[in-house]
């Protein structure tokens, strides 16, 4: 019975990520130009803070309500233990987006989730960062676990506005990974080894490795954005 549960999650993992990745590929389908200043670990858009200002990144919800409000908790619980526990970073604000709100605007949506722009290019874009928390159109296995797909999903996302691109694309990711989720490269800078356990990488058996930075994310993280 458990190897069934196992198996089930597998399976319901396997189907929720060839979603995402089905979702996902046309962000990386624009016309070369448009991403070239982009990469793994995307030289040109990471963000950027003068001098020894506070890293502060604002995050803010262009629909907030009650239906999505347990999801705006899980979202932003796992950032701030993921993301901006492991770097010098803090994320602020986590409140309704105001018209001209600067930084990472998040909506909710049912479809599949994705960023409109990597890293500080997606500062201030509206409807920047797309998320789900319903899963009846996209990512259907997901109504089974619920929390788990929000958190992880939302972290992953987080990774591409840090400026993180999928781990998969880059040129030394071994062939059978390559050929099965590779999407073809752009300009990038490797700041670590080809990481399988990165929650960027599709290849991941644990699906955004279950939400979580793996040793190598954590490194990539804290070369642009410093240690805590
Ligand atoms: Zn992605």
């Amino acid at each position: 019975m458990r190897l069934c549960f196992v198996v089930l999650i597998a399976l319901q993992a396997a189907l929720a990520s060839s979603a995402a990745a089905q979702q996902e590929n046309f962000i990386f389908r624009g016309k070369p130009s448009e991403y070239e200043d982009y990469g793994y670990a995307v030289r040109g858009a990471a963000w950027r803070f003068p001098g020894d200002a506070e890293r502060v990144l604002v995050v803010c919800w262009e629909n907030p309500t009650p239906a999505n409000e347990q999801a705006r908790r899980w979202v932003q619980d796992q950032i701030t233990k993921t993301w901006q526990r492991h770097t010098a970073l803090e994320f602020r604000g986590w409140q309704a987006c105001a018209a001209r709100n600067k930084g990472i605007r998040i909506r909710f949506n049912d479809e599949g989730p994705h960023v409109r722009k990597f890293g500080r290019l997606l500062d201030g874009v509206s409807n920047g960062m797309i998320l789900n928390h319903t899963f009846r159109n996209w990512g259907a296995s997901c109504q089974s676990n619920l929390e788990a797909c929000v958190r992880s999903i939302a972290a992953h996302e987080f990774g591409h506005a840090l400026g993180f691109a999928h781990e998969q694309n880059r040129p030394d990711t071994p062939g059978e990974c390559s050929r099965k989720h590779g999407q073809g490269q752009t300009r990038e800078t490797m700041l670590t080894p080809y990481d399988p356990q990165s929650i960027m990488n599709y290849c991941n058996p644990d699906y955004n490795n279950h939400g979580e930075l793996s040793a190598l994310d954590i490194k990539a993280a804290q070369k642009l954005y410093g240690a805590p």
